[in-house]
């Protein structure tokens, strides 16, 4: 079953079809079709048991097995329910909700039982089990516990520090950039990953920072940036793409 990133992270109930034997409504279970009749069993006798007679070692012994023609149950169906094939069940879908629990990863089973309990691996028992598939997301990368994202600053922001928004599944964080920030720095942003599926707490959110260049700065910017490179005392480019003599 597939589920979005932030239902993993929140828990999230679907409902789904889960085959579940059922008493057959046709013949009421009896196996046979309504209108015929149900007889003993020629073989056993309506006992459900044979005795055979089997040559041992110890010479000739008498076993006690299931009868091979009614299978123990001492009668034979003479025509069997069109419906069930004479075996008194049905296989009938029904639909159950299954609560998927916080924190659950792709590849994970739940095993669902037919009223819909859901349980990781040693859960309690049922008869299906339903592999999970959490679907990427266009804000986060998953990694374990944490969340991966990133955020676009431009540079004087790097280089004099800043506040920005970050978003959560909790909503927006403010995180806070510390000056000299270098493009490509990780910052973390605690508990704001996915919940642990086994134990408490959450993962972090994990935050890429991003330095944006003008890629055509305007005049005053221009401007701006050559006495920047001036004071540093690094060549740059002209508007026309030709290097200036910079007084050194
Ligand atoms: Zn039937
Ligand atoms: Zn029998």
């Amino acid at each position: 079953m597939q589920i979005s990133l932030e239902d993993a992270f929140r828990g999230v109930t679907k409902k789904i079809e889960v085959p579940r034997l059922e008493t057959c409504p046709h013949c009421g279970g009896s196996g046979a079709e309504p209108g015929t009749k149900v007889e003993t069993c020629p073989t056993c006798g309506g006992r459900g048991q044979v005795q055979q007679t089997v040559n041992t070692p110890f010479g000739q012994m008498a076993q006690v097995t299931v009868c091979p023609t009614c299978h123990g149950k001492g009668k034979v169906v003479k025509t069997p329910c069109r419906e069930c094939k004479g075996q008194g069940r049905v296989r009938k879908q029904h639909s159950v909700d299954v609560k998927i629990p916080a924190g659950i990863d792709t590849g994970i089973r739940l095993r669902v039982s037919s009223q819909g309990e859901a349980g990781i691996n040693g859960g309690p028992s049922g008869d299906l089990f339903l592999l999970i598939e959490v679907k990427p997301d266009r804000r986060f990368q998953r990694k374990g516990d944490d969340l991966n994202t990133s955020v676009d600053i431009k540079y004087p922001q790097a280089a004099l520090g800043c506040e920005v928004k970050i978003e959560t599944f909790d909503g927006f964080e403010t995180l806070d950039i510390p000056a000299g920030t270098q493009p490509g720095s990780k910052l973390r942003i605690k508990g704001r990953g996915m919940p642990r599926l086994r134990g408490k707490g959450s993962g972090d959110m994990n935050i890429l920072v991003k330095v944006t260049i003008s890629k055509e700065p305007s005049a005053k910017e221009r401007e701006l940036l050559e006495q920047i490179a001036k004071e540093m005392k690094v060549t740059v480019k002209n508007k026309e793409g030709f290097f200036d003599k910079i007084k050194r």
